[in-house]
């Protein structure tokens, strides 16, 4: 990273309003192994510099990978013509003030960190895990893998803002595969992913999920196919994690709602008007934007803007109250939002996106909704997904799933889908879990934008009950 970053601003020639420089140093590691083996271990560095220039009140950026100081001034350079020639045509005009000044540091939880003599204790762990997988002759293909994220971000400018994040983050899967005759099945961990260090390898690959998942895999072949028909449905929280990300995360993204994105399944039934007065959900549905929640995926204390990072409410009660929106979004909508505007690296500009979107615990125990339902089906762990454009009408598959007869947990059913319409589902929202069944989730490839940038989000959720939810069997 640059010395100082400051200096090196100061330094620059520019005729701009406001120059903000914005440097990256991305390390991402991928580590594999299958059925006992050393399958893959490659490593990505990622290091350059993001200029972004205010010229007449429009915005423009630049990026450089060289960086040299006449690099950087070419960039600058770049910005600032790019800023001024595109004044004319501004759809808003800003000002210094979208870019207020900040200082501050942040540090991911991390109590052991990385090295390049942590690989070797890596791979050993994740070779050991599909060793342990392999239970049965049933089972063909045993999986693990590991992502680590390294992440230094300097945000500086001619305000005066000053600001330093360094983050670190863990992510594994496990996956079992079972197969008897034409029958396959498949049983993950989830992808589990956090921020910390090498800690987190002791605490998300562990022998007994292994074991765990083969067994479960294995029990799936045997398996009913899950019945069709209307039933109560409660969601494990490695499967509403992603209900949440895409059902309310991705419909919330001002930039979608103001015509800007639209790639990606990219626009939204949410219009600007309904902030403070849509009845997204049941009034037991309360959603937090909370970069704060120490060790989640996606926590930060400024956003790639340099806002100073909040917990906020975006759903209170069931209704609506803010968007997903950085500063550049609350001033063209009037909507208020909060600090979300990020960028992947520093060849990509920042916009709108999600960080860690929450469900707040409620006060019913697992055991308290089993027992109160007489006909429904327990799922977890997402399988698949797909949600319109409008991110209204969506159809999830889980790879394991439980039936619910007269308030007790029965047969295993294999292939469960539940298919459904955004507001009504969340309207049918009838228990939410205490914090004994709150966990921590979240996705490593959150995609958006073009040029493509993809993120991590964090998405904490409890055990939840929703009625009356199409459900159905097969591989979809
Ligand atoms: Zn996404």
């Amino acid at each position: 990273m640059s010395k100082d970053l400051t200096q090196r601003l100061k330094k620059l020639n520019h005729q701009a309003d406001w120059v903000g420089l914005r440097e990256v140093k991305g390390i991402n590691q991928h580590c594999t192994a299958r059925n006992g083996k050393f399958e893959q271990n490659s490593t990505t560095i990622d290091h350059g510099i993001m200029v972004e220039a205010l010229v007449n009140g429009q915005f423009a950026y630049c990026g450089t990978a060289d960086l040299s100081d006449h690099s950087l001034q070419m960039a600058c350079d770049r910005a600032t013509h790019l800023a001024r020639h595109m004044s004319s045509w501004k759809i808003f005009p800003f000002n210094t003030d979208h870019r207020p000044a900040e200082r501050g540091q942040y540090h991911s939880p991390a109590r052991l960190s990385f090295t390049p003599a942590t690989t070797g204790e890596i791979m050993d762990r994740l070779v050991d895990a599909t060793q342990k997988m392999k239970v049965s002759d049933k089972i063909v293909n045993c999986k693990a893998q590991a992502l680590l994220i390294e992440k230094e971000i300097t945000l500086v400018s001619t305000a005066g803002s000053h600001i330093h994040q360094h983050i670190c983050s863990f992510a594994s899967n496990l996956s079992a595969t079972a197969q008897e005759g034409t029958e396959t099945q498949t049983r993950t961990t989830g992808s589990p992913c956090q921020q910390g260090g090498l800690e987190l390898l002791q605490t998300q690959i562990l022998g007994s999920e292994s074991e765990r998942i083969a067994k479960e895999a294995l029990d799936l072949l045997k398996a009913e196919e899950c019945p069709t028909g209307v039933y109560d449905l409660i969601l494990a929280p490695d499967q509403l994690y992603l209900q949440v990300h895409e059902s309310i995360g991705h419909p919330l993204e001002l930039d979608r709602i103001l015509g800007d994105e639209r790639n990606y399944a990219g626009w939204s039934f949410v219009q600007l008007s309904d902030f403070g007065q849509l009845q997204y959900g049941s009034p037991l549905l309360n959603v937090v934007f909370d970069p704060t929640v120490d060790g989640e995926y996606a926590s930060y204390a400024f956003d790639d803007a340099g806002l100073t990072a909040t917990r906020q409410y975006l759903i209170k009660d069931g209704v609506l109250l803010r968007g997903l929106g950085g500063l550049d979004s609350q001033k063209r909508s009037s909507v208020p939002g909060v600090a979300s505007t990020r960028a992947s690296s520093w060849n990509r500009p920042p916009i709108d996106r999600m960080a860690n979107i929450n469900i707040e615990p409620g006060n019913s125990s697992f055991e308290e909704m089993i027992s109160g339902v007489e006909r429904g089906i327990f799922m977890s762990t997402n399988a698949s997904w797909s949600i319109d454009d409008y991110r209204n009408k969506f159809q999830f598959g889980c790879e394991y799933g439980r039936l619910i007869e007269n308030g007790k947990l029965t047969k295993i059913v294999k292939n469960p889908n539940y298919r459904g319409i955004t507001s009504n589902f969340w309207h049918n929202l009838k228990k939410v879990g205490d914090p004994s069944t709150f966990k921590i989730w979240g996705a490593s490839n959150c995609g958006k934008g073009e040029p493509n940038q993809m993120i991590q989000v964090g998405h904490a959720v409890p055990i939840c009950l929703f009625e009356n939810v199409d459900v159905f069997g097969g591989t979809s």
